[in-house]
């Protein structure tokens, strides 16, 4: 296709943003204006509850590439993604942060790779820039385990800053998964995937948007999406219990030991695994009790930008 003619959507997530938005609308409107192709710019406000509604309303009077998708109430990064995704209408979809930790710049080389025939070009971080020791360690050993644990082949050191060919993009929309794990689907998706690398930067402005409690969240819906082994564990520790039990059987049949510490030590270890099996159970039992809901995975309380007929809440 002509590089002139093609449409690249650019979808951000927002959420309390107020203090950067500017200056990445600013930034992403010059990256845009360079390049060869043209661009929508998609804004997923994700219930904030600051100034960053106005700040994008304001900039889209002026610009009419901009758009934005407002979420009744916080539902969530991923779930803004969704959302964004399906209101695109580009030969290919790019999604990053709205804080400028992805730099526009890596879009070239990711239109690049798409020009040479990927569906998928994922950004790879080599560095983190700007974050604490503790998140990096922690998103490190996560995409590791996950790796482990997952038969879908998903990328490391990979958030959800990504280009996606609009075939992607349309199986994508087809997939209406709760709690979403989106990097994790467009893997299972599959096409010809590739990297890019980048340094991840620091964010321009604010504060991280994603707490302990939000990471934890999105780790069990990754793990809890995409891999049965925690199920598997419960047979595992199940049958290690019994051998040792009947190891312990057997050894006290030619030895004394003192009986109460043992019994101790062995409840608190039952106990402690039945729990864990049970607790691990009920995650996915709940991810079932979720889907089985069918309740939208969002709710849209108002768009700006979009022609009607964009809009895929009302087809
Ligand atoms: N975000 C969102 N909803 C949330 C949390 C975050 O839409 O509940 C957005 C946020 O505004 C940002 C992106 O998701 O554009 C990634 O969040 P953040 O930069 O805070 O995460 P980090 O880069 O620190 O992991
Ligand atoms: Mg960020």
């Amino acid at each position: 296709m002509d590089k002139n003619k093609e449409l690249i959507s650019i979808v951000l997530p927002v959420f309390n943003e107020e203090a950067g938005i500017e200056t990445t609308i600013d930034t992403l409107e010059k990256f845009a204006a360079n390049q060869p192709q043209n661009f929508e710019i998609i804004f997923v406000d994700d219930g904030s509850q600051d100034n960053s509604v106005k700040l994008i309303e304001k900039n889209q009077e002026s610009n009419q590439n901009i758009r934005l998708i407002q979420f009744s109430r916080n539902f969530g990064h991923q779930l803004a993604i969704t959302a964004g995704i399906r209101y695109t209408k580009g030969d290919a979809v790019v999604v990053m942060d709205a804080d400028l930790q992805d730099p526009p710049a890596v879009i070239v080389d990711m239109i690049d790779k798409w020009h040479q025939g990927f569906d998928v070009v994922y950004g790879k971080r080599l560095s983190r820039d700007g974050e604490s020791f503790f998140k990096k360690t922690t998103a490190s050993l996560f995409y590791r385990v996950l790796k482990r644990m997952t038969s879908v082949n998903i990328p490391l050191d990979t958030g959800d800053f990504r280009l996606m060919d609009k075939q992607v993009v349309h199986q994508l929309r087809r997939m209406n998964e709760a709690d979403p794990f989106v990097r994790g689907m467009v893997s299972w998706v599959g096409f010809k995937q590739t990297a890019v690398t980048y340094e991840r930067q620091e964010r321009i402005a604010g504060t991280s948007k994603y707490p302990l409690r939000k990471m934890v969240r999105l780790a069990m819906d990754g793990i809890t999406s995409f891999s049965s082994f925690p199920l598997q564990i419960a047979n595992w520790l199940g049958s290690l219990s019994i051998v040792f039990g009947i190891g312990y059987l057997i050894a006290s049949l030619f030895t004394t030991m003192d009986t109460i510490h043992f019994a101790v030590f062995a409840l608190f270890l039952m106990v402690g695994i039945t729990l864990l099996t049970i607790g691990m159970l009920g995650s996915y039992l709940y991810r079932v009790f979720e889907a089985s809901r069918k309740r939208p995975l969002y709710i849209v309380s108002k768009t700006v930008g979009f022609r009607p007929s964009r809009d895929p809440e009302s087809q």
